[in-house]
C-alpha cells in the first residue's frame, strides 16, 4: 500500500506536473516498483526525483528523466526497444510495461546479473539483458523501433543509427559532461536522419568503442571482479527445471529471428539430446514460425520420415535400417514423430503449409539411386532407362558403399565420375525446363542424384584419407540447407540436429588448424551471416548408447568422467544439474573461455579405454557455438528391440510395420 501510494507521489509530483503527458508511460511508472532496483537501505529514497547510485560508480537514473525519454521515444505497444546502459534496470523495467519486447546492454556485468535477477523476480519475461558494449548496439536482435541510451555520448554511435527501422527513434545524450544535449533521432530513409534538441541533461559517461574511451576521467573499469572459469559459468548459467517445462523452452526464444538454428549433441546416443531437441523444435515451430527440420541422416530414409507425418503411406523400404540404427530406431525419435504427425494434422486443419523433415547425409546410395529412377519412371520412362544404366556402375556398392573407394584405388574397375554426375546435372536442368519445381517427387529425385554425385566423390576420396572426404560431406550437408531454404521460400525457417563437430563453427577447433577441416555450422555461420545460431549440447558423466566398432552393435555404455583440462570439467564443477549459457549475451564468459581447451566427442563409437585419443579435441568453446546446453549426467537414449521392429506393434510405427 505503502509503495503504491509512494509511485503515485512519484508519478503526480515528477512526472506528470513536470509535463510528462503521456498516460501509458505514468502508468507504467506506476506499476514498477522502484524499490526493488535501488541498493538495500536506500529504499526510502527510491521515489525521490534524483539519481541514486547503484554501485560500481554508476546511477539510477532520476525518474523524470527516465519519463522524459520514454515520452519522446514515443513506443506502441508491440515495439522492439534497444535500451544501452541498463544500470539497475528501472527504465528496461519500465519500457517492458509498455513495448512488446526490450533487448537491454550493460557493459558492468554484476550490474546486468543484478538486473537480470530483478526482472526474473517481477516476472518480466520480454526483456533480455546482455553483457558488452552497448556503443555498437545489438546487431542480431536489430532493427529497432526505438533505442534509448542511458549514457551519455560524445558523438551518436553509427552502430546505433544503422540499427534503428525506418521510422524509428534514437534518445541519446550527446556532448562533453558540462554542455551534454538530449537529442531524438528519427530515421527518415535509408540514409536520411532528422536531428532533434530536447535540452541539456547529465549523464554518466558512455564508455566504448565508439564512444568515450578510457581515458575519459570518470572511466571505471568493467573488469568484474577476479573469477575462476567456472565462477563465471556459474553466474551466466541459466537453469530450467524440466526439459518438458516452460522455463526450459523460453530460453530459445532469444533465437526467432534466426533463419537457421543449429542443435548439436556431444554423442549419437544421449536421450536428454534427443529430447530436448525435440522440446526445443517443437517450441520453435509452435511460436516462432520454424517450418523445416533437417538431420544428420540420408535423404530418403528422411524422405520416408516425411512422408509419414504428411499422413501417406511409406513408398519404401523401412526408413533407418543400416548402421546406426538406434540413431532414429529409438523411443526418442519416435515420440517425436508421432508429435509431427500430430502437429500437422492440425496444421492441414488450420490450412497451414506442413513441417517437413529432411536428410542432408549422404549415405545412402542404394535409396537415392531408386528415388531418382521412380521420378524418370514416371515423367520420362526413356530417361529412366538412361539413369538405371548410368548409376549401374556403381550398383556393386550401392549396399556398402564404403567398398566402392577401395575398387577405385585399385583400378579395376573404372570411376563412375562421369556417369553419376551427367545425371546429375540433367535432373537439375530440368528444373529449368519442364518443371516448376514445386513437385516433391521432383525434389526428392533432383536431391537424390546431387547425393549419388557427392556421394560418389566421397567414398572415391576417402580412401585417400585426409580432411578432403570430411570437406565434401559436410559442403554437401551447407548446400543441402541452401537448396532446402531455396526451394521453400523467403519465409521458410530450419532447425538442423547434426553433431556437434558438425555444428560447432570448425575455424575455432583443432580440426580447422590441425586438419584443415571445414564444417556445416561454420558455413551456415558464412552463407548466413547474422541469421544462423549454433547451439551446442554437453555432459560430464553418465551411460551412453554406443557401438565399440564400425557396424558393431549398440551398447549401453559408462561416460567416462571429464578430463580434467576440458570445458565439460569446469561445467561440471558448477554443480547445477542443468543450465544454459548464451555466450553472445554475456561477453565476459565469452572473453574468460576463448582459450582454447578439450571437449568431448563421441559419435556412434565409443571408446572409453583410449578416450583422450579417441574423443578429444581442442576448441574454444564460446566462438565454436552462440550457446551451449548442459546436462550433468545423462542417459543412454531408449532403442526400439529387434522384437518392437520386427512385430509391428502399432506403438513402434514406422519403424516396426
Ligand atoms: N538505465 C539505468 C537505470 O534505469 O538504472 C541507468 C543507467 S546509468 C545512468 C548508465 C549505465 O550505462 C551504467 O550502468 C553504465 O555502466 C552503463 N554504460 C556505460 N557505457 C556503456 C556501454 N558502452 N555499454 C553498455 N553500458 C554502458
Amino acid at each position: 500500500m505503502n509503495r503504491i501510494r509512494n509511485g503515485d507521489r512519484m508519478v503526480e509530483q515528477h512526472i506528470v506536473r513536470r509535463g510528462i503527458q503521456d498516460k501509458t508511460v505514468a502508468r507504467a511508472m506506476r506499476t514498477v516498483p522502484r524499490e526493488m532496483f535501488v541498493d538495500p537501505g536506500f529504499e526510502e529514497f527510491a521515489y525521490e526525483d534524483a539519481p541514486l547510485s547503484i554501485g560500481q560508480g554508476q546511477t539510477i537514473s532520476q525518474p523524470f528523466i527516465v519519463a522524459l525519454m520514454i515520452e519522446k521515444a514515443d513506443l506502441d505497444a508491440g515495439d522492439k526497444v534497444l535500451e544501452v546502459g541498463t544500470g539497475s534496470g528501472y527504465a528496461a523495467a519500465v519500457v517492458s510495461r509498455i513495448a512488446g519486447h526490450v533487448y537491454t546492454v550493460e557493459r558492468h556485468g554484476a550490474l546486468a546479473q543484478q538486473a537480470r535477477e530483478r526482472f526474473g523476480r517481477l516476472g518480466y519475461s520480454n526483456i533480455d539483458v546482455r553483457i558488452g558494449d552497448g556503443s555498437k548496439g545489438w546487431a542480431r536482435a536489430a532493427p529497432f523501433d526505438a533505442i534509448i541510451v542511458s549514457a551519455g555520448a560524445p558523438e551518436v554511435p553509427p552502430s546505433l543509427k544503422e540499427q534503428l527501422d525506418l521510422g524509428g527513434r534514437l534518445i541519446i545524450p550527446v556532448g562533453r559532461d558540462d554542455e551534454q544535449r538530449l537529442k531524438r533521432i528519427i530515421r527518415t530513409g535509408a540514409d536520411t536522419f532528422e536531428e532533434e534538441d530536447l535540452g541539456g541533461v547529465f549523464f554518466v559517461p558512455l564508455i566504448g568503442e565508439d564512444a568515450w574511451t578510457a581515458a575519459h576521467p570518470l572511466y571505471t573499469p568493467a573488469a568484474q571482479p577476479e573469477r575462476t572459469p567456472a565462477q563465471m559459468i556459474s553466474d551466466a548459467a541459466e537453469t530450467f527445471s524440466s526439459i518438458d517445462d516452460e522455463s526450459f523452452t523460453h530460453l530459445f526464444d532469444r533465437f526467432a529471428d534466426s533463419r537457421i538454428v543449429l542443435l548439436g549433441e556431444s554423442t549419437h546416443g544421449t536421450a536428454e539430446f534427443y529430447r530436448a531437441r525435440a522440446a526445443i523444435s517443437r517450441h520453435l515451430i509452435e511460436h516462432h514460425g520454424f517450418n523445416l527440420i533437417a538431420v544428420e541422416a540420408d535423404w530418403p530414409d528422411a524422405a520416408a520420415i516425411d512422408r509419414l507425418i504428411a499422413g501417406r503411406n511409406l513408398s519404401q523400404a523401412r526408413p533407418f535400417e543400416r548402421f546406426p540404427v538406434w540413431m532414429w530406431h529409438n523411443e526418442e525419435f519416435l515420440e517425436f514423430i508421432r508429435w509431427m504427425r500430430t502437429e500437422n494434422v492440425r496444421r492441414q486443419a488450420s490450412q497451414m503449409d506442413p513441417i517437413r523433415f529432411y536428410g542432408l547425409d549422404l549415405y545412402n546410395m542404394a535409396g537415392s539411386i531408386r528415388m531418382v529412377i521412380d521420378y524418370l519412371e514416371r515423367v520420362s520412362p526413356d530417361a529412366a532407362v538412361v539413369a538405371r544404366e548410368r548409376y549401374g556402375c556403381l550398383s556393386p556398392w550401392q549396399n556398402n558403399p564404403a567398398t566402392y573407394g577401395r575398387a577405385i584405388l585399385s583400378d579395376a574397375y573404372k570411376s563412375c565420375e562421369d556417369a553419376v554426375s551427367q545425371q546429375c546435372q540433367e535432373l537439375l536442368a530440368r528444373s529449368l525446363g519442364e518443371n516448376d519445381g514445386s513437385d516433391d517427387g521432383f525434389l526428392d529425385a533432383t536431391q537424390s542424384a546431387r547425393l549419388l554425385a557427392a556421394a560418389e566423390r566421397y567414398y572415391r576420396i576417402m580412401y585417400y584419407g585426409g580432411s578432403k572426404a570430411w570437406n565434401l560431406r559436410d559442403t554437401y550437408m551447407a548446400e543441402t540447407v541452401e537448396h532446402l531454404l531455396d526451394f521453400h521460400g523467403p519465409d521458410a525457417k530450419m532447425i538442423v540436429w547434426a553433431h556437434n563437430s558438425h555444428i560447432g563453427d570448425a575455424r575455432f577447433a583443432e580440426m580447422a588448424a590441425a586438419r584443415d577441416e571445414l564444417n556445416l555450422g561454420q558455413l551456415c555461420r558464412q552463407r548466413f551471416d547474422g541469421m544462423t545460431s549454433l547451439i551446442g549440447c554437453g555432459t560430464h558423466s553418465g551411460e551412453v548408447l554406443a557401438a565399440s566398432d564400425w557396424d558393431g552393435r549398440a551398447e549401453k555404455k559408462r561416460i567416462n568422467p571429464a578430463l580434467a583440462e576440458s570445458y565439460e570439467h569446469l561445467c561440471h564443477q558448477v554443480e547445477k544439474k542443468w543450465f544454459f549459457l548464451d555466450f553472445e549475451r554475456n561477453q565476459d564468459l565469452h572473453a574468460g573461455l576463448i582459450d582454447q581447451r578439450l571437449q568431448r566427442f563421441i559419435g556412434v563409437i565409443y571408446r572409453p579405454e583410449t578416450e583422450r585419443m579417441s574423443h578429444y579435441m581442442l576448441t574454444s568453446l564460446p566462438q565454436q557455438y552462440d550457446a551451449f546446453l548442459w546436462f550433468d549426467e545423462t542417459h543412454a537414449l531408449t532403442p526400439l528391440t529387434r522384437q518392437q521392429a520386427a512385430g509391428g506393434s502399432p506403438e513402434t510405427f514406422p519403424f516396426g510395420l
